[in-house]
């Protein structure tokens, strides 16, 4: 099986010596309180950092208070959910959205409105519990959005006084060009003094380090903060010391950095295999733009001709997987569209994959 599907860094460049001298470093540092539960908001120095980094980033003036560190950005989106959702409530989201989030908001129920970039629709915003994007290479069509978009969103969302949560994850998968400033740093750009505004900004070490330590942060008002915490000692007590302490030490000395520059290239490499060979073969049926960051690419059924639902398990006859489009829509009803993932596999596997996809879309319009 070449999977295409997964949303999964490329393992053999995980910085397994690195990490083991971190390990060995947060040990001999933190000796057992490495080992214990830990403060729920997290690792007190991590969260100092984190704090600083923002700070030095956006030009803002952010604090330990308004940093709470969590078991990957996953878990605040979860706890987002926890603490400003009731039943039934209002999201402005991209559409299509990340599936996580779906997944991690879906039992409360919320009613989705569609964030339209070019026209953010006003009366949605001032209803809606929040809104959701994920600005830089978002998962899962691989866009970025404009300066000018990121700005009219944040003018609507503090016109109507509701929160934007801005999920970022890709930011330093960058291939081509500067993604420029997160709507945080426009938000601050605009209110300098301390942090208190209706951002709810997610970070990760996952895409650029590794998935399995598990760390990631919310930088929020905090008020916010202090729900998240209290929402999230009954989800797990603490985020895991040890790992948060091994991530302390490679995020001081810079690493995740240093390392974001090794991967990208790679990745970069990689997305052009699989978009070469994909314009040598999908193109009769799909069209797609090729991303600029991140770790996807979003391919669209030509005329809609071609139902990614059904594709899939003609996909899986071939031994190739990708992610149909419908799991990413709140409506469930885009079903012409799919997501494939180029930076778990190797160039050769990547070509392999989409030859095999060919065949699968020959067998699906001849059946
Ligand atoms: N947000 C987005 C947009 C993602 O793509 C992902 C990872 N797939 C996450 C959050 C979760 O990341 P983490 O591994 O930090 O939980």
């Amino acid at each position: 099986m070449v999977s295409l599907a997964g949303g999964l860094p490329a393992a053999e460049l995980y910085p397994i010596a690195e990490i083991q001298a971190a390990a060995q470093r947060a040990l001999a540092k933190h000796g057992t309180a490495a080992l214990e539960y830990g403060p729920v908001e997290g690792l007190p120095a991590l969260r100092a950092l984190i704090a600083q980094r923002i700070s030095t980033e956006t030009g803002g003036l952010f604090s330990s208070a308004n940093v709470m560190l969590t078991t990957g950005a996953m878990q605040g989106l979860d706890l987002i959910g926890k603490v400003l959702l009731d039943e039934g409530d209002t999201i402005v989201a991209q559409s299509p959205t990340y599936l996580g989030a779906l997944d991690a908001w879906r039992p409360r129920m919320p009613v989705y409105k569609k964030l339209d970039w070019t026209a953010p629709d006003t009366d949605a915003l001032r209803t809606c519990k929040f809104a959701y994007a994920v600005p830089n290479y978002s998962n899962p069509t691989g866009v970025l959005v404009g300066q000018v978009c990121r700005s009219a969103l944040l003018n609507d969302v503090l016109e109507s006084g509701t929160w934007l949560v801005e999920d970022d994850p890709y930011r330093s998968l960058q291939f081509e060009g500067d993604p420029g400033p997160t709507i945080l740093e426009r938000y601050v750009a605009e209110h300098p003094g301390p942090y208190n505004g209706p951002i709810i900004y997610l970070g990760t070490v996952s895409k650029t380090l590794v998935p399995g330590l598990r760390v990631g942060w919310i930088v929020a008002e905090s008020n916010i903060i202090q729900a998240l915490a209290l929402a999230k000692m009954s989800t797990d007590l603490s985020s895991s010391m040890f790992t948060q302490a091994v991530a302390f030490e490679l995020l001081e000395a810079g690493f995740d950095k240093v390392h974001a520059q090794t991967i990208a290239p790679v990745y970069r490499e990689r997305r052009d295999a699989l978009c070469h060979e994909a314009a040598l073969r999908l193109s009769p049926w799909f069209e797609w733009e090729i991303p600029v960051g991140g770790m996807f690419v979003w391919m669209r059924a030509k005329g809609n001709a071609i139902n990614t639902d059904e594709l899939y398990q003609f996909a899986l006859d071939e031994n190739v997987a990708f992610v149909p489009s419908s799991v990413f829509d709140f409506s469930g009803e885009d079903c012409f569209g799919m997501r494939l993932n180029f930076t778990r596999n190797s160039p050769a596997l990547l070509r392999e994959g989409i030859e095999r996809l060919e065949r699968a879309i020959r067998k699906y319009v001849s059946r």
